[in-house]
């Protein structure tokens, strides 16, 4: 990685993260609550990994984003909470989860188990996601995520 086109592309992004952002995407702009901007991000996962579900293809797209949105709803909801959310260790949100009340530690411990296996299977291509899996999973997460809203009775949810 030593091209000078490799090294400009790296530059502008580096900068384009020091930045007020330009153009920023509707729903998410003007959100000073950490929570809620996790609780949207969610949403916003959501709803783009349905409309590839709807295409019937990009599984393995479909899966990554519906284990962020997963991680992304239980970070709102430990949030809400109170709980300070430390590092983006996949890991730790679902113990904070337990500690949240949010879910029990078997559950925390499966839904654990069930992102080390998609890491391990579906993401490296030593296994590749397919239909049902995707389907699943996508049902996982929109479902924890209902959930959570109904839960937290929020009304920043814009799925
Ligand atoms: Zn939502």
């Amino acid at each position: 990685m030593t091209s000078k086109n490799f090294e400009a592309a790296l530059g502008d992004a580096e900068d384009a993260f020091q930045r007020t952002p330009d153009n920023p995407e509707v729903g998410l702009e003007h959100i000073e609550d950490a929570a809620i901007l996790q609780l949207r991000k969610a949403c916003r996962l959501l709803d783009a990994a349905e409309f590839l579900l709807e295409r019937n293809g990009h599984f393995t797209v479909i899966i990554e984003a519906s284990f962020v949105a997963i991680e992304r709803s239980i970070q709102f909801y430990v949030e809400e909470k109170n709980y300070h959310v430390p590092g983006q260790r996949h890991t730790e949100v679902y113990e904070l989860g337990v500690r949240s009340g949010l879910f029990s530690q078997d559950i925390a411990d499966r839904l654990e188990e069930l992102w080390l296996e998609n890491r391990s299977k579906s993401y490296y291509r030593t296994g590749i996601a397919g239909e049902y899996r995707t389907s699943t999973v996508h049902r996982l997460a929109t479902t924890l995520h209902k959930e959570i809203v109904e839960e937290t009775r929020t009304r920043d949810c814009i799925c």
